[in-house]
């Protein structure tokens, strides 16, 4: 199996900056085909440091990824030490030069052109592949069969070089085998005592397929996923072995393709033609967000809202004053409440709700932070539960909560 090396080049992303999402995609996709990344290097801007690492990286493995400092700017100086490194020169690409000019031309900016010659310069040597989506382009070095791709930080070119052009040129030339991919989603068991209840079948599965828990909220997806030179019989032989699987998790399993919650859901509320909608506080529209993350969601979301005030909800929701004088905002009655007036406002045969603290800090009324009540009504049916999650950070604390709700819902839908 090849292995590869990233490097991730820029100060910015070692001062804290920027979140490293490069690596993350490109080791992802590299999975897909069968490459392991052994090694991920973050580094500065610094022509010997990215020598240095280069050579590094030549000895871990065959397949060499660098992302960042290809710009025009100064602190840019991947290529430099690119020609430095493989003892080549930098001379101008007449293809990449047009391609450079077709794309200013394409974006009204042809006046800008000479100022962004400089990326039009390639090392001798290299294999250009084109960038689509902006103007540096992904140079290729070959060296005793080894190879090295130097491309762009910028997230939204890197993720279709890789995707379009540097995935199947890998494919091509390292004659790589397919891997098929399906995940499970199971609710309602730990992840170590699923792993107990599946065992034998897990140390059963042919050689070319593996499993992997991929634990998310209170979910756990289990990731088979095979390899070898025929794509039907993968498919086929990852089929049986769902198929095997399922009676051993029963009624715990809420998906066997999609793997994303809100898909699952989408799925379900297509299927079964109902509606949703969302009222929310403490997760601050996580929820409406997950939901709308899916293409054709206007078909079941006809709305949601975001109630942050006590008085919005009391407005809005008609949750009533003295539930709220009663039972304090962060209670089960006035989820309860707020879920009704939702599923009325708008109209849906699901209606869903969340009150609760995200913090740091305490509530208005002194409850402890991370603790949140939500409801769930399905037509007149309510179903009201609290959780309570002090250690999360405020975004990690609504993603978890709308994580979990929607996977309650699913469960409650599919009647487990
Ligand atoms: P440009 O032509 O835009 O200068 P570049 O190849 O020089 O591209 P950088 O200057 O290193 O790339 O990065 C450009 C921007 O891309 C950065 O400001 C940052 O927002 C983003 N970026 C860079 N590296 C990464 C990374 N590893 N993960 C996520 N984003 C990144
Ligand atoms: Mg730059």
């Amino acid at each position: 199996m090849q292995k590869a090396v990233l490097i991730t080049i820029g100060d910015e992303i070692l001062s804290g900056n920027t979140v490293d999402t490069n690596s993350n995609f490109i080791a992802a996709e590299l999975k897909n085909i069968g490459i392991q990344v052994s090694q991920i290097f973050t580094i500065s801007d610094e022509i010997d440091t990215i020598k240095n690492t280069l050579s590094a990286a030549f000895e871990l493995g065959e397949l060499i990824i660098t992302t960042g400092g290809l710009g025009p700017t100064r602190d840019d100086k991947t290529k430099k030490a690119l020609a430095e490194f493989f003892n080549d020169e930098i001379v101008l690409d007449e293809v990449t030069f047009n391609h450079l000019k077709a794309y200013m031309e394409r974006r009204g900016r042809i006046d800008i052109l000479e100022r962004n010659k400089e990326q039009a310069f390639v090392p001798a040597k290299s294999i250009v592949f084109q960038n689509h989506y902006g103007t540096a382009p992904c140079m290729m070095m070959e060296q005793d069969g080894k190879l090295c791709f130097s491309l762009p930080g910028v997230p939204y070119e890197v993720k279709p070089l890789i995707k379009d052009q540097i995935m199947p040129y890998l494919q091509e030339k390292f004659n790589l085998d397919y891997i098929h991919t399906r995940i499970v989603s199971v609710v309602g068991i730990p992840e170590s005592i699923l792993a107990d209840m599946i065992e034998e079948w897990e140390l059963a599965l042919p050689e070319n397929l593996s499993l992997s828990y991929l634990p998310v909220g209170t979910r756990v997806k289990l990731r088979l996923t095979a390899s070898g030179s025929n794509e039907e019989i993968l498919k086929q032989q990852t089929e049986n072995e769902i198929q095997k699987l399922l009676p051993l998790v029963g009624n715990h399993v809420i998906a066997v393709s999609e793997d994303k919650i809100e898909k699952i859901l989408a799925e379900i509320l297509t299927e079964r033609k109902l509606t949703i909608s969302t009222a929310e506080s403490c997760t601050g529209g996580e929820l409406a967000k997950m939901i709308t993350s899916n293409p054709g969601s206007s078909n079941y979301f006809p709305g949601g809202i975001v109630t942050y005030a006590t008085e919005k909800k009391i407005e809005i929701l008609k949750v009533s004053k003295e539930t709220v004088d009663e039972f304090t905002v962060v209670s089960e009655q006035v989820a309860q409440e707020m879920a009704e007036g939702c599923r009325k406002l708008f109209n849906t045969d699901i209606a869903l709700s969340t009150t609760g603290v995200a913090g740091p800090g305490k509530g208005e009324d002194g409850k402890e932070i991370g603790t949140v009540y939500y409801t769930i009504q399905f037509h007149d049916q309510q179903v009201t539960s609290r959780l309570y999650m002090p250690h999360l950070e405020r975004l990690d604390f609504m993603n978890f909560v709308s994580q979990k709700i929607l996977q309650d819902l699913v469960g409650l839908l599919i009647g487990h």
